[in-house]
């Protein structure tokens, strides 16, 4: 319960029209009321929006919602628009706007009416900006996507950095940090970098139990393999992710001349042919989609029922993420993914133009990929430790559910394995 004994299931029922908190939405909601520094990591789907849209819309003053993305800001302003009669009650402050308009947004904050602030990292940071909201009622400040802060994490942003500086400013509001990136060294950044290693924690578990794992060794004959695997599963939708652009267009033509209905997706088409393709994978005009990692984000297909990785990712966290386009449904999900350590190279060749600081880390995530894939060890169990999660490999929901733990390797297979490469 919270300390101002507010009934938050009426309010969500009243502001969403759900009847229950997923997961673990309610205590997230009842420490942000009681005003402690909140971090909250869920993976995505979680509903971590809820967890700092609610509480803005039923306390006094305005929250501050810092956000990478103008796209997703601009989502979640309509959103909560359409779930009341004002338009007032959210707003996005950026570069964009006009001044006329940004006087309104600046009436709406000082009346009271507006509830949710959104504003990107950049612009919080504009002088001008920080003496107006110095004069308001701020509620809470959110951190979504707050793994853009390390630069440990999938999409570190500079600007991130200063956002702990800023908030020191407002006074003492509460922060409330989201993230679905779950690696422990991400983690410890964002809290030392928000300055509230104080924070409650509310970590929700990562395990897709419906996914099924599995790494196969690369050999010529890849392209093979991966037309007997789509044929095993004819009319299925899947994801095939290549490294390379020049890969996406070989493997989405050698599966058309195999008979695959198969589209390529990377950021060198243009976007009209790129928002065709992804229309015509989310339609079922096509089974396949075969990509760069541009595809995806944001992507919401239900029935993913394989995704395939013909070049192994460069860190475990985007796999996860990548792999966690499968199975959305809880029906099946196959993640296979062809490794060889001639890739790995690759990669590391790729790296080494980079700053040094950037290629250690660099190199430190791909090593872990590494492991992930010549372990003997359930990888379900590999995978969730990565994100510090213990999983009992013998009872855990999904335990089953990959190579490794359905054939188990013997040990001198493992060794031979290991020569061959
Ligand atoms: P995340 O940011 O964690 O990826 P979102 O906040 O975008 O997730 O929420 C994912 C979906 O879950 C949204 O469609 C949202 O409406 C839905 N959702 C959130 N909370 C609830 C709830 N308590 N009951 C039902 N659906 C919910
Ligand atoms: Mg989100």
């Amino acid at each position: 319960m919270n300390s101002n004994e507010i009934d938050i299931h009426k309010e969500l029922k009243k502001y969403f029209g759900f009847s229950q908190f997923k997961g673990l939405q309610e205590q997230v909601i009842n420490s942000l009321l009681n005003k402690q520094n909140t971090f909250v990591i869920m993976p995505t789907g979680g509903g971590k929006s809820l967890c700092y849209q609610l509480p803005a819309l039923i306390q006094e003053g305005t929250a501050i919602v810092v956000s990478p993305l103008i796209a997703l800001m601009k989502n979640q302003v309509d959103a909560i628009r359409s779930l009341s009669s004002e338009n007032g009650v959210a707003h996005v402050l950026n570069s964009s706007l006009t001044k006329t308009e940004i006087v309104q947004v600046k009436k709406d904050i000082t009346s009271g009416l507006t509830k949710l602030l959104y504003v990107a990292p950049e612009s919080l940071t504009k002088e001008e900006y920080v003496a107006f909201l110095q004069t308001v009622t701020i509620s809470f400040v959110a951190i979504d996507e707050a793994h853009c802060i390390s630069e440990w994490g999938h999409d570190f942003r500079p600007e991130y950095r200063n956002l702990k500086s800023i908030i020191k400013q407002l006074g003492d509001v509460p922060i409330i940090g989201l993230t679905a990136t779950a690696t422990p060294k991400v983690q410890e950044d964002i809290l030392k970098n928000l300055d509230m290693t104080d924070a409650t924690t509310f970590k929700a578990s990562f395990n897709r139990p419906n996914l099924y794992y599995e790494v196969r060794t690369k050999t010529k004959n890849i392209e093979s393999d991966i037309i007997r695997f789509i044929k095993q599963h004819k009319g299925k939708s899947g994801i095939i992710y290549c490294l390379s652009r020049k890969k996406v267009e070989a493997i989405a033509e050698v599966l058309q001349v195999n008979g695959i209905s198969a589209v390529p997706y990377h950021a060198g088409l243009d976007a009209k042919t790129r928002a065709r393709h992804q229309d015509m994978f989310l339609m079922e005009d096509v089974d396949v989609v075969v990509a760069t990692i541009a595809f995806g984000m944001g992507i919401d297909k239900p029935d993913v029922r394989f995704v395939i990785h013909h070049d192994i990712p460069k860190s475990l966290e985007s796999y996860y993420q990548e792999t966690g386009r499968a199975g959305r449904d809880g029906g099946e999900g196959h993640c296979l993914a062809y490794y060889s350590y001639k890739d790995v190279e690759k990669l590391e060749k790729f790296m080494s133009g980079k700053p040094v600081a950037e290629q250690e880390i660099g190199f430190a995530l791909l090593q872990e990929v590494v492991a992930y894939a010549e372990t003997s060890m359930s990888r379900r169990r590999f995978l969730l430790h990565y994100f510090g999660e213990e999983f009992d490999d013998v009872n855990g929901e999904g335990a089953d559910m990959d190579d490794n733990v359905r054939n188990p390797k013997t040990k001198v297979e493992a060794i031979d394995e290991v020569v061959k490469l």
